[in-house]
């Protein structure tokens, strides 16, 4: 992709955070991420990035990474795309295009040409299949469980679709993924829906932004999850570190740090992240 980043005041860190959201930086059941605010506070007064890098679209997270008061870019939708707040020190610019910033960058296929295929794949299959464009308002907010305005945050999808099989032919998920693959794109399992996305992970996300963040300076890059998509961006960094509850096994990734069995989701992200700045910066 033509596309670089500028930096547009002096900045000198030494570590860059990737994290997950749910689960990770916000607690599971009340998602506060109000434990791991001393280590939060610490990264903003060290000028150290904490990049954001979730399943949730760029609505969800433009507000979430208000309330954090975070303006580093983040990543959405599982890798799908980079936004970059206009207050983000670092600014993304088209090769061909001098002074043009761009608000984010698609690393995945559009929306558009994902409902498209989906519809396409219902047709070929002779499968039910309900993509979330083709939802109400209602019906999303009953699937889910969110409230109106997040239902609506959660609607504005740039680069997955979700989508519900209304057969249960025991062999239809496997009829789509074919279809899917022959068409480049993939089919993944959710908690509540199947997604449809094109070749893209948490961890191209990372490797896209590392590159161009890497002329800047001798970066540590610190990747944090708990789930089976964080396992991408955890390839892809320096220090990959899982914070899931112990009783949930770990992947196998060389030189995974772990949290202790006390502590996971945001109160071992504080305990970590504070130890890795600490050591880092020889505090
Ligand atoms: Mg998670």
């Amino acid at each position: 992709m033509g596309a670089e980043l500028c930096l547009m005041r002096p900045w000198h860190a030494r570590l860059v955070i990737f994290t997950d959201l749910d689960g990770t930086l916000l607690d599971p059941v009340t998602y506060s991420w109000q434990a791991a605010k001393p280590a939060m506070e610490a990264c903003a007064r060290m000028d150290i990035p904490v990049i954001l890098n979730s399943s949730k679209t760029g609505a969800e997270m433009a507000r979430l990474a208000r309330q954090m008061d975070i303006a580093w870019p983040y990543i959405v939708e599982n890798g799908g795309g980079i936004c970059f707040p206009k207050e983000s020190p670092f600014q993304c610019m088209e090769d061909d295009t001098p002074g043009r910033s761009l608000d984010h960058i698609a690393i995945g296929i559009s929306y558009d040409r994902l409902c498209e295929a989906l519809l396409q794949i219902s047709a070929e299959t002779g499968i039910g299949i309900r993509g979330f464009s083709q939802m109400s308002p209602d019906e999303i907010i009953s699937l889910t469980g969110l409230d109106r305005k997040d239902a609506r945050r959660a609607a504005q999808r740039q680069y997955d679709e979700p989508f519900l099989i209304e057969n249960t032919l025991p062999d239809a998920l496997e009829q789509i993924r074919k279809t899917a693959a022959c068409m480049g794109l993939q089919v993944t399992p959710g908690g509540r829906f199947y997604h449809l996305h094109g070749k893209f992970d948490k961890g191209k996300a990372v490797e896209w932004l590392t590159a161009r963040l890497k002329p800047f300076g001798d970066i540590r890059r610190v990747g944090i999850g708990d789930s089976e998509n964080d396992i991408p961006m955890l390839e892809a960094v320096d220090i990959p570190v899982w914070v899931a509850p112990p009783e949930k096994p770990a992947p196998a990734i060389d030189g995974l740090l772990r949290s202790g069995k006390t502590s996971s989701g945001p109160k071992a992200w504080n305990q970590v992240v504070l130890s890795l700045i600490r050591e880092r910066y020889s505090l």
